[in-house]
């Protein structure tokens, strides 16, 4: 409906870094945003790497049955 949207401020916003709760500048300077530095994104990183890393593999076991089955019918079937 309008057109004027209020305009950020020139001033750098700044949020609660999620690693360390430090004040980080929410800015395109901040390469790291939302966390403050880059130790802080690599922490965060590391802890998801880890989580999905205990996850298990979604690899059905039938698929590659299924394949050797069919791999074994066709040297077996003559
Ligand atoms: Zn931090």
């Amino acid at each position: 409906m309008t057109s004027d949207k209020p305009a950020p401020p020139a001033a750098a916003k700044q949020v609660s870094c999620p690693t360390c709760g430090g004040a980080s500048v929410y800015a395109p300077s901040n390469a790291f945003r939302p966390f403050c530095s880059e130790r802080c994104k690599n922490v965060d990183l590391g802890a998801w790497a880890s989580e999905s890393f205990r996850m298990p593999v979604n690899a059905s076991p039938e698929d590659q049955v299924t394949d050797d089955d069919v791999a074994l019918r066709s040297s077996v079937s003559h």
